[in-house]
């Protein structure tokens, strides 16, 4: 058997960011769904199993670039992209600390889904990143790509992003 190990494996990916949030990488987004680890003609080979975060997000295809060229540097010969698009990817499976860094980074983060089931009242009481503030209007629903919308402080007079609930 190869002697990379699955952890190895995750500890590479652990480096492959969102090429539209830089400071989330794949594991914080939670698109991460397996590893699988196998043997061809003597080789590594890995498996990676993905869930795209929104579906015909153009960023997944530079993801699934980027975890080929991460892993292919490091000596693994074959990677295949498995894509799962079942169970869809909700924002929930986001990491506490994925949603501190994206705050840090000035956007504000999703809300829980738990926390708001029925998906009433999404985009309210969405706090600001820079103050905290939750005086806060939408300004537009679609923001620089569909997955964030625009919001504006009415405290601290600064436009911010809301990574959308989804
Ligand atoms: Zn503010």
């Amino acid at each position: 058997m190869s002697s990379i190990t699955k952890e190895q494996v995750y500890e590479w990916l652990s480096g492959v960011t969102d090429p539209e949030v830089p400071v989330l990488t794949i594991l914080d987004l939670g698109i991460v769904r397996g590893v699988k680890m196998s043997e061809i003609n003597g080789s590594p080979s890995a498996t990676v199993v993905i869930t795209p975060t929104y579906s015909g997000c153009p960023a997944m295809d530079v993801i699934g670039m980027n975890i080929r060229m991460a892993l292919i540097s490091r000596g693994i010969r074959h990677v295949n992209i498995e894509m799962q698009l079942s169970p869809a990817w909700t924002t929930d499976w986001m990491t506490e600390d994925g949603k501190r860094k994206l705050n840090e980074y000035g956007i504000a983060p999703p809300l829980r889904k738990a926390a708001n089931p029925l998906g009433l009242f999404e985009e309210d009481n969405i706090a600001c990143p820079r103050c905290g503030s939750e005086e806060t209007e939408l300004v537009s629903q679609f923001g620089p790509t569909s997955c964030k919308s625009l919001y504006k402080c009415t405290s601290c007079h600064e436009p911010f992003e809301h990574f959308k609930c989804h």
